[in-house]
């Protein structure tokens, strides 16, 4: 078979390939293997590691629509084609079970021949990165992850509202907070048993994680006590996320037989205010509407 200098496979910078191949020679030139190196280095998150890899594959082949599946992680990338082709590769850890997971690749062309080729070398730098990334994802998710009900924890609360701000900070973005706590809880635990308390717990947690938007999050910061951060936000933003709360707790048949309620506190940051200061506005209206809620019963 006619031997072709690595080099002449480099696709960097290029839009399409220019022919197929049919040596069993690398294509990618150890230049390019060792800028795919450095580039997945760069991070262990799995969604910046998945989006360093797409430009990789963008720039040594062409964009993709690109998904990630595996038990412990998803990434989608829509490069917004058709499609009408569609190529799956199963990732292996040097062929150990369980396998890393399917990355799926999507073309309103046909894949080639070379293309796959260059694919499959891709994977083949990604999968030791791949693998951290997962375990870093894994590890984070249980850092993260309040043990009870599996929303975030306030270790996570503490990062995200930190975050957000920032990002208020730059965009302008409306960031509200809304403050919750169960209303006679003891009394649940009391009469009915811890175990039934902790079902309570987690039925809440789903109520309000049903009340909210994909791009707000919600937190049990301890106890009782729950929060959510809502980005972007507007001034009638909490009313209609209390009134979905409201909404959802008659839906659930254990609540409702409960006669279970909440009180809740909302502020809404503005330039200057701190996470702390955020989170004092909001608690101290909880503090009044409970005191509100205590005289009616
Ligand atoms: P209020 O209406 O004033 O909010 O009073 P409350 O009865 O809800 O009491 P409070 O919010 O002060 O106390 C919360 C209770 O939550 C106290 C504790 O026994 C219970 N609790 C804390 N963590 C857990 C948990 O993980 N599971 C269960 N079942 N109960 C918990
Ligand atoms: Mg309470």
């Amino acid at each position: 078979m006619e031997s072709i200098p690595n080099k002449e496979y480099s696709y960097a910078g290029t839009k399409s390939p220019l022919f197929t191949v049919f040596s069993s020679e690398p294509l990618l030139s150890t230049k390019d293997k060792l800028l795919t190196l450095e580039t997945l280095q760069k991070s262990l998150d799995l969604k910046e590691m998945m989006e360093n890899f797409a430009s990789l594959v963008a720039s040594f082949i062409r964009p993709f629509n690109i998904r990630f599946q595996s038990a412990f992680g998803f990434f989608s990338l829509s490069k917004s084609q058709q499609s009408n082709f569609t190529r799956n590769f199963n990732l292996d850890s040097a062929g150990l079970s369980p396998r890393l997971g399917t990355m799926t690749y999507q073309s309103a062309t046909p894949f080639t021949t070379t293309e796959d080729k260059l694919l499959s070398e891709l994977h083949q730098l990604l999968q030791p990165s791949l693998k951290h990334a997962l375990k870093f994802s894994e590890l984070n998710s249980m850092v993260y992850k309040d043990y009870l009900t599996n929303i975030g924890n306030r270790a996570y609360y503490d990062e995200t509202i930190f975050h957000a701000i920032e990002q208020s900070n730059r965009t302008n973005l409306g960031l509200s907070l809304m403050v919750l706590d169960i209303n006679k809880f003891k009394p649940i635990n009391d009469t009915y048993g811890h175990s039934k308390g902790d079902q309570v717990l987690n039925a809440f947690a789903q109520v309000l994680t049903k009340s909210i938007r994909t791009s707000d999050f919600v937190f049990r910061l301890g106890g009782d006590e729950f929060v959510i951060i809502l980005q972007p936000s507007t001034p009638c933003s909490i009313a209609k996320v209390q009134q979905r709360i409201k909404q959802e707790i008659e839906k659930n048949s254990l609540l409702k037989e409960l006669n279970f309620s909440a009180s809740f506190g909302f502020s809404h940051w503005e330039i200057g205010t701190s996470a702390a200061q955020l989170f004092d506005q909001a608690d101290q209206h909880l503090y009044q509407n409970k005191a509100l809620a205590r005289a009616h019963r």
